[in-house]
């Protein structure tokens, strides 16, 4: 099966489409992605708790510094991740990327073309795997330098996890309910347009 299809080859039809543009959709997404950044900040304050040695009093520099680095991460993780999409996407299928943002999610989507389920997982979730271990090593690598260093890697690490809730979402679809192996996604950034085989 080739990577990417120009046209939508006979016998498909479209089982099933997401828009985070959506209202709906868009708060459902986000209310799973808060759900998710809590719980992994909770997770984060685990070790600080249980470490009798944690110091908590913090120098206002530090803690402007810090402030304004994490910031400064933050703006340009959202660029990598959609990046980072985007090259996959573009050593995939050598096809015309397009990125946005809209008031619900930024993304990045391949619009002229249809991609093979292949194309479609090691997109979806190459943000996902780069930055959960760049994060997390870097997390792991603060926990030893100072209390308010380890918080703004947790807290990086935290939102890039909730900021994956759309990637997690398409790629348990994909994992558990269309495990077609011909499947066909086309991805134009805010929306997802799956399509099987007919039946027949
Ligand atoms: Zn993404």
């Amino acid at each position: 099966m080739q990577n990417s299809y120009k046209e939508l080859p006979e016998n498909y039809e479209c089982a099933y489409h997401i828009n985070a543009k959506d209202t709906k959709t868009g708060i459902i997404l986000n209310v799973f992605s808060l759900i998710i950044m809590v719980i992994s900040m909770a997770i984060c304050f685990i070790p600080l708790i249980l470490n009798p040695d944690t110091v908590w009093e913090i120098n206002i520099y530090t803690y402007l510094l810090s402030l304004s680095v994490t910031l400064l991460c933050i703006i340009s993780y959202m660029v990598l991740h959609e990046l980072v999409h985007g090259l996959a996407y573009k050593c995939l299928t050598k096809e015309k990327l397009t990125f946005g943002i809209s008031w619900s999610c930024a993304f990045c989507g391949v619009p002229n073309v249809y991609v093979n389920r292949k194309t479609a997982l090691i997109s979806l979730t190459a943000p996902l795997i780069t930055f959960s271990i760049i994060f997390i090593a870097l997390t792991i690598l603060m926990y030893f330098t100072n209390t308010i260093f380890y918080l703004c890697a947790s807290a990086l690490l935290s939102l890039h996890l909730g900021g994956c809730v759309g990637d997690i979402y398409m790629t348990a679809l994909f994992l558990f309910k269309f495990k077609q192996k011909d499947l066909l996604m086309r991805d134009t950034g805010p929306e997802q347009f799956v399509y099987i085989k007919k039946q027949n």
